[in-house]
């Protein structure tokens, strides 16, 4: 089911914790959406579901307007952060609950209805937890029995809503590659909210990056990473650094040095430079980007060198290889392979 969010707002009392939303969801495909706390991702996800109404704008699911339509009649499979399992039910019939429930005139068959349940534990890989109670479940096997239970009533959107952010590292991770799989498998709508760009970044279709109730970027993970619209999604996807620079004459220039690399046509004048750390090659001679180095440690397989430049005020970090003998050196001139330049005052 395609969802379009046109023109949302969302205040609660005076406060608009949505401004101007307008998104398209497109049928079958898993969104993420990120962005800090506070941003509107619950939010936006509780206007999509039904549980809350815009201020203005409005939601369509398909061509039919939904905005005022109920969570049932959006049919809407959910899944929240801490798990909402009724405690005094076993699995499958939790699994079952979204069916049972129904009115009878759209309720399957009591036998398909535990056919059903027991297809989707086969799904979620809990064969033989059928009798179990969520109490005597893990964190991770509790949310599979939550998509289960979400996925039981064939929703026309799969909302979740940092599903795994109760669960350590290692258990997130899992579940993170095992809830791709199963969209793919099963291939339902699917949005997603997180504030880990991590896992954003491994999971998602497309990412929908929020920031103070506004949309900066949508984008596939490649290209949000690639290049970021704003500074803003250039420092909350993945690491970056910044450096005022001046654009003249077609070139970049760092404290009155040209450093060696062209700019774009259209741009002259002061600027802001953003690079990925991973992203430089050290120089040789003048043209270069020169830094004193006060700082160094380890982030995963490489070294990340942090370099004051131009006196104490800017400080910027590169990624070196361990074994790289420039790691030794107290000053290191390098420039950006890749790099986007914002307007300084751009936020
Ligand atoms: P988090 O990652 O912390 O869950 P979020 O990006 O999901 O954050 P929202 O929960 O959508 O953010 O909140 C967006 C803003 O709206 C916040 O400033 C929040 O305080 C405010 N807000 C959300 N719900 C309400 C409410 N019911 N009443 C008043 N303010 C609210």
């Amino acid at each position: 089911m395609d969802v379009s969010i046109k023109s949302v707002r969302k205040s609660f009392e005076r406060f608009p914790a949505l401004d101007d939303v307008s998104l398209d969801i497109r049928s079958g495909e898993l969104i993420a959406l990120l962005g800090p706390s506070g941003s509107g991702k619950t939010t936006l996800l509780r206007l999509i579901a039904g549980l809350e109404r815009p201020t203005s704008g409005r939601i369509f699911f398909g061509s039919e307007d939904a905005s005022e339509k109920t969570v049932q009649e959006r049919n809407i499979g959910f899944v929240f952060q801490h798990y909402a399992l009724f405690r005094h039910m076993t699995v499958l019939e939790n699994i079952s609950f979204g069916l049972k429930v129904r009115p009878r005139s759209t309720r399957p068959e009591a036998s398909a209805i535990r056919a059903k349940a027991m297809e989707l534990l086969e799904l979620v890989q809990l064969n033989g937890l059928e009798k179990r109670y969520p109490t005597q479940l893990s964190g991770g096997q509790r949310q599979r029995v939550a998509l289960a239970r979400a996925l039981a009533i064939e929703p026309a959107v799969l909302l979740l809503d940092e599903p795994f952010g109760a669960l350590d590292a290692q258990v997130r991770r899992d579940l993170r590659r095992w809830l791709r799989e199963i969209h793919d498998r099963t291939g339902h709508t699917t949005v997603f909210v997180t504030h880990d760009q991590e896992e954003a970044l491994e999971l998602a279709d497309r990412l929908c990056v929020m920031s103070k109730g506004r949309i900066e970027q949508v984008g596939t993970p490649d290209a949000v990473y690639d290049t970021p619209a704003s500074p803003f999604v250039f420092g909350f996807i993945g690491e970056s650094s910044q450096l005022p620079v001046t654009v003249d004459n077609r070139e970049l220039w760092v404290g009155g040095r040209a450093i060696g690399c062209p700019a774009p046509d259209r741009v002259s004048g002061d600027a802001r430079l953003f690079f990925r750390p991973h992203d430089v090659e050290l120089a040789e001679g003048n043209a270069a980007i020169a830094g004193v180095v006060t700082g160094a440690r380890r982030v995963g397989g490489t070294r990340r060198i942090e370099l004051a430049v131009g006196g104490n005020d800017h400080k910027v970090e590169i990624d070196l290889p361990f074994d790289h003998p420039a790691g030794e050196r107290s000053r290191i001139a390098f420039r950006p392979k890749r790099f986007r330049l914002f307007d300084p005052v751009a936020a």
